[in-house]
């Protein structure tokens, strides 16, 4: 598993224009890149296939379904270390398909949109000229004792004032910006610093205020936190904000075990070639999540449905409506991942115990698994209903 220093400067690494780009963006005449960019950047850094992962089915469904609506709004991945964390969210990287961005921008600004940019690229003039580069969707990680100025960037003021210009240094927030952004033990994280990452993923946007001067750049990210329970509480209503939360264990069957193994020295001998023997079943991944999302918006979701989640919201006594509003975000996501054309109960089984565990109650002297309750609620419901 990459460690956290190298991975952070790796994204930066990724954005180092190639040659032949830098010839590109001096010519005016032509305004877009595509072509050799990703490749340069994939084949640098070969990356585990994500369809060669075994096992952590729950934890990969979740990656899944925050790739296709990311209206979910992150994961909580709770376990053991050495679990395939960082790999599994590097792999889903690898597998979406590569984005346009501004070459010159450090927020990596989608310049066909005419909406959330940031100033320097909402206001160039004709914005359609900017010269682009095609990269692999970014991830970055929070290192652990990270400060608040290095996730958010700073302000230098005294610049600001004496040149009259805001002299903005941007922080990992910046970076992040259209990929994801994970932190390991979330739960040894300051306070302060998860609201702040938990408000920025839910606006897509990143506010940076001193003596009066502010900033606002884009810094919209699927924000992934892993945590180990035996280390740490976490917070009831941090929890809350994650939109899935995924259980992992170490698995302790033993062929699975030697394959995975096999599969790790595979690649690491060989990454090329190992590879090359996924890439059909990685195009055809590729393809089943751009599908997924194109169809996302036409997913229909009949009103028996909103009722049966309504129904076992309030049978599990979930507080307030985001279990509710995640749940049926997420049932969509699944829907169109295998391409139905509305919401089924079968897609509210899928997702109900990711959306719904990090949400119930605490009953201390209640030993019963989330996904326990989960699944004899939806039996009832079931039964009720029949
Ligand atoms: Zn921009």
């Amino acid at each position: 598993m990459p460690s956290s220093s190298t991975s952070a400067a790796r994204v930066g690494a990724a954005q180092v224009t190639p040659p032949k780009s830098t010839a590109v963006r001096k010519s005016k005449k032509v305004a877009t890149t595509t072509g050799a960019s990703p490749q340069t950047i994939a084949d640098a850094q070969p990356v585990f296939p994500f369809t060669a992962i075994l096992g952590q089915e729950e934890m990969k469904r979740a990656l899944l379904l925050n790739a296709v609506n990311p209206n979910i709004r992150g994961i909580l991945v709770l376990g053991h270390r050495g679990t395939a964390k960082s790999t599994s969210i590097r792999a889903l990287a690898d597998v979406l398909p590569p984005i346009t961005f501004v070459a010159e921008c450090p927020y990596r600004c989608p310049p066909e949109k005419p909406a959330g940019l940031c100033d320097t690229c909402a206001n160039a003039k004709p914005r359609a000229k900017l010269p682009t580069l095609v990269g692999r969707v970014p991830v970055v990680d929070l290192p652990l004792g990270a400060t608040e100025d290095r996730l958010c960037g700073t302000l230098d003021i005294e610049r600001a004032l004496s040149q009259g210009q805001k002299a903005f240094e941007p922080g990992l927030l910046a970076k992040a910006n259209r990929g994801f952004l994970y932190i390991d033990e979330v739960n040894l994280l300051e306070d302060h610093l998860v609201d702040v990452l938990l408000d920025s993923a839910a606006g897509g946007i990143n506010i940076v205020e001193r003596e009066g001067i502010s900033i606002a750049h884009p810094a919209k990210f699927t924000l992934i936190g892993s945590g180990n329970p035996e280390e740490g509480e976490l917070r009831p209503q941090l929890l809350d904000r994650f939109g899935l939360m995924a259980e992992i264990r170490t698995i302790t069957d033993i062929d699975t075990r030697i394959d995975i193994v096999k599969r790790r020295l595979a690649f690491e001998r060989d990454p090329v070639g190992f590879r090359a023997a996924y890439e059909p079943a990685q195009t055809e991944l590729r393809t089943r999540l751009v599908n997924a999302r194109d169809r996302l918006d036409a997913i229909d979701v009949p009103d028996n449905i909103l009722r049966f989640i309504a129904k076992l919201c309030v049978a599990l006594e979930v507080d307030g409506h985001r279990g509710e509003i995640t749940l049926l975000n997420a049932a969509l996501a699944n829907a169109a991942f295998e391409g139905r054309e509305s919401v089924t109960r079968d897609d509210i089984s899928a997702v109900a115990t990711l959306s719904l565990r990090h949400r119930l109650r605490k009953d201390p002297l209640d030993r019963t698994d989330g996904g326990e309750k989960i699944r004899w609620a939806l039996e009832k419901l079931d039964k009720d209903v029949s």
